[in-house]
């Protein structure tokens, strides 16, 4: 309330002219969004549009005619509100940064075929747990389990997939499962901690195991390995370093030579790879990265991988391995609290389905990182000939990056258009792509925006331009 006497005065006639709900709602402008809308929607935006009038009394000055004006419209902020209020949150953004597995921005997008796929499954009933042959009840993992074994069967035999909801529930269930009660061993080098606050000595503690540390953090030999064994032991571990690198004076048993260690001592051995590729990382220019077939060809009994990392499809965690193994995770009563749900099931098959055909174009995290520089740049050249000032730009090589926590030392190179806007920051210049419907997330780099057309869809290119001309206006 203003603290002046006269201006309060001031102000409460003019709330005294303010309509009530009841007479808003019953004008006829009104009634038209309340048969469209429905009652309680057009309620609560009424009411949201008195209270900003109210404030604005308030904070005034305001005077009569200004305050008839806003009476006059406010069938018209009603609808301005609903639009608003009823808009959805989660929205769809060009991802312009390069990182191909963006975490913050929904790490892997799904395939037309995966999408299709979860629709008409999801939209009617299906055979989910339903065995059409026996007409008798059947398993969930039926459906993706055998496109699983026939991709992994190429390294070793006989090898078992169960999915639950994402990789952390993956290894809290593989350690819960293995190693509840007792102890399990991993190198210092290794208890990681992944984006949104998953580390390992917590899921650890979670999963009711005891770690048993061995080593430094840059040095672990098989040896240390060895003396930490005991009569508690249930377990080793192996943690992929999905996202860091540790160079210098280090030191680390292959794991081969983990595995041998392992199963001298009749014990098993898991490894969280994270990522977990399901394709040859090499033909991409990538070393050093291993994918699950590697681990199972090793000799690891358990690998647990990401289903929206480089597997390219939704959010999910599996747990691939040795057969009896993996009969124990899936009848642990976690097992069916981790479970996912049929969306998941279909996306996951549709996803799979690409690879057993090898058409690895058709998962597009997989078609963005085999693009070639030369193919992005021609794409960003396009865009840099459309340019009009204020904005101006060039295209400069670049790197983008895998991202989600896989090769995090590897780059691919690429193109990048640099931009700059005259009488603009290059972060009000981003701050500004990021309010275009659909917003455009960009990298700032040295006072200009950098795209990175390899994570734009080609179709999206267009929407990019037609911004980069609106700024200018
Ligand atoms: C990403 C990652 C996780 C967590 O996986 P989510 O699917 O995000 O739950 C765990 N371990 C490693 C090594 C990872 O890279």
């Amino acid at each position: 309330m203003a603290k002046d006497p006269k201006l309060a005065t001031r102000n409460a006639q003019l709330f005294r002219k303010l309509p009530s709900v009841d007479e808003l709602l019953h004008q006829s402008e009104m009634a038209q969004i309340v048969e469209r809308e429905g009652r309680a929607a057009t309620l609560d935006a009424t009411r949201a549009v008195l209270e900003r009038l109210r404030a604005a009394i308030s904070a005034g000055p305001i005077d009569d005619q200004q305050l008839e004006l806003a009476i006059g419209g406010f069938a018209e902020a009603v609808e301005r509100e609903l639009r608003r209020s009823l808009q959805m949150s989660l929205r769809q953004v060009i991802n312009s940064t390069g990182v191909v597995l963006h975490t913050n921005l929904g790490r892997a997008p799904l395939s037309g075929a995966a999408l299709d796929h979860a629709r008409r499954v999801a939209t009617t009933y299906s055979n989910l747990e339903f065995n059409l042959d026996s007409g008798e009840r059947g398993k969930r993992d039926v459906h993706v389990e055998r496109l699983f074994a026939r991709l992994l069967s190429e390294y070793e035999d006989d090898i078992s997939t169960v999915v639950v909801n994402n990789n952390a529930a993956a290894v809290l269930l593989a350690l819960n499962t293995l190693a509840e009660g007792g102890e399990v061993v991993v190198s210092r080098g290794e208890l990681v901690e992944i984006g949104g606050s998953f580390r390992i000595p917590d899921v650890m503690s979670k999963s009711g195991a005891t770690l048993r540390e061995v080593g430094t953090t840059n040095r672990t030999r098989l040896a240390d390995y060895e003396r930490a064994l005991n009569e508690r032991t249930r377990l080793i571990l192996r943690v992929h370093r999905s996202n860091f690198q540790i160079v210098g004076f280090t030191e680390q048993p292959s794991l081969g030579e983990l595995v041998e260690v392992a199963h001298k001592r009749g014990l098993p051995i898991l490894e969280d790879l994270g990522s977990g590729a399901l394709f040859e990382m090499r033909t991409l220019g990538i070393g050093g990265e291993p994918g699950v077939g590697d681990s199972l060809r090793a000799g690891v009994d358990v690998v647990t991988y990401s289903g929206d990392k480089l597997l390219g499809g939704p959010q999910a965690g599996m747990l691939s391995g040795r057969r009896e193994i993996i009969a124990r995770i899936r009848s642990n009563p976690l097992f069916r609290a981790l479970r996912v749900d049929k969306l998941i099931y279909a996306a996951l098959e549709a996803t799979l389905l690409a690879y057993v055909r090898q058409d690895h174009d058709a998962v597009p995290a997989l078609r963005m990182m085999r693009l070639s520089a030369e193919e992005i740049g021609k794409r960003a050249q396009a865009l840099a000939h459309k340019l009009r000032p204020p904005v101006s730009g060039e295209v400069i090589e670049g790197e983008s990056l895998i991202g989600g926590g896989a090769a995090p030392g590897a780059g691919l190179p690429t193109r990048l258009l640099a931009l700059t806007c005259e009488g603009l920051g290059a972060d009000e210049f981003a701050s500004r792509l990021r309010k275009n419907d659909p917003p455009i997330v960009a990298r700032v780099e040295e006072g200009r925006v950098l795209l990175d057309l390899r994570t734009v869809f080609p179709e999206q290119d267009e929407q990019i331009g037609n911004a980069l001309q609106a700024i200018g206006q």
